[in-house]
């Protein structure tokens, strides 16, 4: 379990070591022609990398380029759901928000997923949030199956289950699930998380490590940049990452950057932890660390910086998002889990992949694939 690689490390000692790399070590980490490992990802995430910017861009690009080409694949997430049973201080569906509650029916969600088609989407992310009874592991299931003859890939982000439950959705045509830690700090993931189940840091933890054991065909992984150090968290992330593509070799991974963004629920809005800069620093770091992993970036991003990403590193986008459940074409008035910044119609997005001179991809797996 991934639980006895992530206590040989410590939290403190981490942001030290982090803190105290040198310039010989980053430039090894970069240069270096044979494959990189955490030493190396943690000295292209360190300050001291900050300089090579430049050049850690150019090599992250060149990598994606190779093993990817020139493509963006192309979801949508889908709230099925903002009913929610836990209080995590970061989230407008948060429990103790006075917002309406809503879970889509078999006709709503028809409607939105017409209108997701309609736009080109062939990938969609089905999003809950947890609450077991209204939006429980039933409901997931049947919608899983109601969706499927609409999409290639569909990917749930929901409340952790256990292993027999997500075996259960395979027969189902479930490919992905995503599963973010927050964060890796065990003890202030308390206080970000003071009421339900998800305040069992261990296990989430162990979350990965069940949709692993139940050969699931994909599993994301991710931290909410802005809770705590993102260099530290980011460690961890990729400490997490290696340890799951040794253990379970056949499944694939993917890495979002979650950044917070302002919602229902907190009156200052924090700008976050990390700068734009920053972000490319660790997109190109995860890059040159992993030349296989697919990486994710959201409409939680700007226009201009999801438009100078494209070449960076990135190869899988979001667009025309709504993070409210029916908030495609049932109720789009109703509460958003959080605000998202760049607006741009699925189509806006698609024109301006091209005019990049990259090629938006709606469709790039299929089931029969699956090994
Ligand atoms: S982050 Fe998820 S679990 Fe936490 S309050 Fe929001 S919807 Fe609920």
């Amino acid at each position: 379990m991934f639980a006895d690689e992530f206590d040989k490390y410590s939290w403190e000692e981490t942001g030290e070591r982090i803190q105290s790399v040198s310039l010989p070590e980053v430039e090894r980490a970069l240069f270096k022609e044979e494959q990189r490992d955490l030493a190396d990802f943690l000295a292209l995430i360190s300050p001291a990398a900050a300089p090579y910017l430049e050049e850690m861009a150019q090599r992250s690009s060149k990598i994606t380029r190779k093993r990817f080409g020139k493509t963006i694949q192309m979801y949508a997430p889908l709230y099925l759901s903002n009913e929610c049973l836990n209080i995590c201080t970061y989230c407008g569906f948060s429990m103790e928000n006075k917002v309406r509650r809503k879970t889509l029916s078999r006709e709503e969600l028809m409607i939105e997923v017409s209108t997701l088609k309609e736009m080109g989407y062939d990938h969609v992310l089905l999003v809950t949030g947890e609450d077991q009874v209204k939006a429980g592991v039933e409901y997931i299931r049947r919608a899983v199956e109601w969706v499927r003859p609409f999409f290639s890939h569909i990917s749930i982000e929901v409340q952790p289950l256990s292993e027999a439950e997500y075996t259960s959705f395979l027969p189902f045509g479930l490919n992905s699930v995503l599963v973010y830690q927050e964060t890796y700090h065990e003890q202030k993931y308390r206080d970000y998380h003071p009421r339900g189940k998800k305040s069992n840091f261990r296990y989430r933890l162990a979350t990965p490590d069940r949709v692993g054991t139940a050969g699931m065909h994909k599993i994301g992984l991710g931290v909410l940049l802005g809770l705590e150090d993102w260099r530290i968290d980011s460690f961890f992330c990729a400490l997490h990452l290696s340890y799951l593509e040794k253990t379970y070799w056949k499944t694939k991974y993917s890495i979002s950057f979650p950044r917070i963004r302002p919602h229902r629920g907190e009156d200052k809005f924090r700008p976050g932890l990390i700068t734009d800069r920053e972000l490319v620093q660790l997109i190109c770091a995860w890059r040159i660390f992993n030349e296989e992993v697919e990486l994710s970036v959201s409409t939680r991003e700007s226009e201009k910086f999801r438009d100078h990403i494209i070449h960076l590193g990135a190869t899988t986008f979001s667009a025309g998002s709504k993070t409210n459940p029916g908030g495609y074409a049932v109720e789009p008035e109703s509460l958003e889990q959080f605000e998202i910044c760049d607006e741009r119609e699925p189509h806006e997005i698609a024109a301006m992949i091209r005019r990049n001179g990259y090629e938006p991809l709606w469709k790039d797996w299929d089931r029969t694939l699956q090994l």
